[in-house]
């Protein structure tokens, strides 16, 4: 597989460090509010990685943190009332909700920052001592000039960043670059003890301290949206590999942006698109399959059009899923076995699938393939089509969306007894021609969401939500 990795600039064949196995670490969201649809994308792109990974052989351990004490959630934490504790274990929560309707896969591991204080200040102290961090009256900072590699992720030197930055002539830094890995107390935050004094710890240090604990000093592929590549993702590249000497995370992939008619989503505007909110219209399979029609690393422009247009083509996954379904149901005594020819054709679609998420993660190339695979099955397989390769097609939809994390919600399968029931009824007042009961019968299905359809082959029918 081939993945671009920030670092190089182009598309790096993936080589993990342990031949079947694979560490990811992907930088999580600060818990203060439910999470937004920018939020979800690299949850839902990443989560995607892993199970690609997972599904061509590798082992992979999976770790996203979570921010759990920054500014952001002191100041909410005060307006609310409640501890920075209770505001975090509230909205760890509520992420859990919507991970699980965004089908996100549980994590390996979800580190809170607060919950690795010994590991940050071991850090930190490690730093000071080596003479890459300095103290000011209890604040620590890292000296970026100390890292000759300082700007390698973004492709800036060090120089041309220190003439960059807004100069802040109260500051005690040495140099504007340099940023804070302890911050000394400050009346109504909470704090930790710490070599310098009360304090708690800056913002970057945590991902160091928490991917280093779970993937070791060198791990495979660190993960997040473009806006942490500076200075976050720099900022842990400098700290880690002055604390430990050694190269720190292998691969660096970063996913696009998620714009909303057009526009950034900023407080200002007022147009955050809560993952809550989308739930409330639509499953959120849906925005998990809007996430991944487009290639990662692409901006995303999130429409009420668009989402929709994403839900009509989800349906239709479904409904070749349950056609097919129905087919092998109806059939269970054929015993024809499967055609090499359409064994063949199908397992193509398997090929170009593997070949497209193979290009980094090329999701959108690999739902059209998909889709694909779709139009083969409708025109390949109709009521005269054995099970055996009705049950091929179908298993290979399933397995190709499985690795995509679709086709997984809704039931389909075998309908309700009452369903059955109406279904029967229908039927029944159709023989003996009472329309209006049959369409009354009809009505009320759809408003359970069933729609039927009366074909040659007999009644069919499938779900809509
Ligand atoms: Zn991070």
């Amino acid at each position: 597989m081939k993945i671009f990795n920030t670092m190089t600039r182009k598309k790096d064949e993936f080589i993990p460090l342990n031949e079947k196995k694979a560490s990811i670490y992907v930088c999580g969201s600060t818990v203060y509010d439910f999470i937004h649809i920018g939020n979800a994308r690299p949850m839902v792109v990443f989560d995607t990685l892993r199970r690609y990974l997972t599904y061509r052989g590798y082992e992979v351990t999976y770790v996203q943190n979570f921010t759990d004490i920054d500014d952001k959630m002191i100041r909410r934490a005060n307006e609310s009332g409640i501890t920075v504790k209770e505001l975090g274990d509230r909205f760890i929560n509520e992420f859990y909700t919507d991970a699980k309707g965004l089908g996100i896969l549980p994590a390996t591991v979800n580190p809170r920052a607060t919950e690795h204080i010994d590991e940050i200040i071991a850090i930190v102290k490690d730093l000071e001592d080596k003479g890459h961090a300095y103290n000011v009256d209890g604040d620590v900072y890292f000296d970026t000039e100390s890292f000759p590699g300082y700007g390698r992720l973004c492709g800036q030197n060090l120089e041309d960043l220190n003439l960059g930055a807004r100069i802040d002539v109260n500051s005690v830094k040495k140099n504007p670059m340099d940023f804070a890995l302890w911050k000394s107390k400050k009346e109504g935050e909470p704090y930790w003890q710490s070599p310098w004094g009360e304090g708690r710890p800056g913002w970057h240090i945590e991902c160091s301290a928490m991917s280093m604990k779970y993937l070791g000093n060198t791990f495979d592929i660190h993960a997040g949206g473009l806006d942490l590549i500076f200075p976050h993702h720099e900022n842990e590249i400098a700290q880690s590999e002055c604390c430990t000497g050694e190269k720190f995370a292998r691969y660096w992939m970063h996913n696009g942006y998620i714009q909303v008619n057009g526009e950034k989503m900023s407080k200002s505007l007022g147009n955050f698109v809560t993952v809550r909110q989308v739930s409330e219209k639509y499953d959120l399979e849906v925005l998990r399959m809007f996430i991944l029609q487009v290639q990662y690393r692409n901006p995303i422009n999130y429409t009420d059009d668009a989402i929709l247009g994403t839900k009509n083509a989800l349906d239709r996954l479904y409904n070749a899923k349950i056609m097919l379904e129905q087919l092998v149901d109806s059939k269970k005594d054929d015993t024809a076995e499967l055609s090499a020819q359409w064994k063949a054709t199908i397992d193509q679609y398997r090929d170009t699938f593997n070949e497209k998420m193979d290009d980094d993660l090329n999701t959108a190339d690999a739902i059209s393939t998909i889709f694909d695979l779709v139009k083969e099955i409708n025109t390949g397989i109709n009521g005269n089509s054995s099970a055996a390769d009705a049950k091929y097609a179908l298993d290979m939809l399933v397995e190709l969306c499985g690795v995509l994390g679709l086709l997984s919600k809704r039931e389909t399968g075998s309908l309700d007894e009452e369903v059955e029931e109406l279904i029967a009824q229908r039927q029944a007042a159709r023989k003996s021609k009472n329309w209006a009961e049959a369409d009354r019968i009809r009505d009320l299905l759809k408003d359970m969401g069933i729609v039927i359809e009366d074909t040659r082959e007999g009644i069919r029918w499938k779900r809509v939500n």
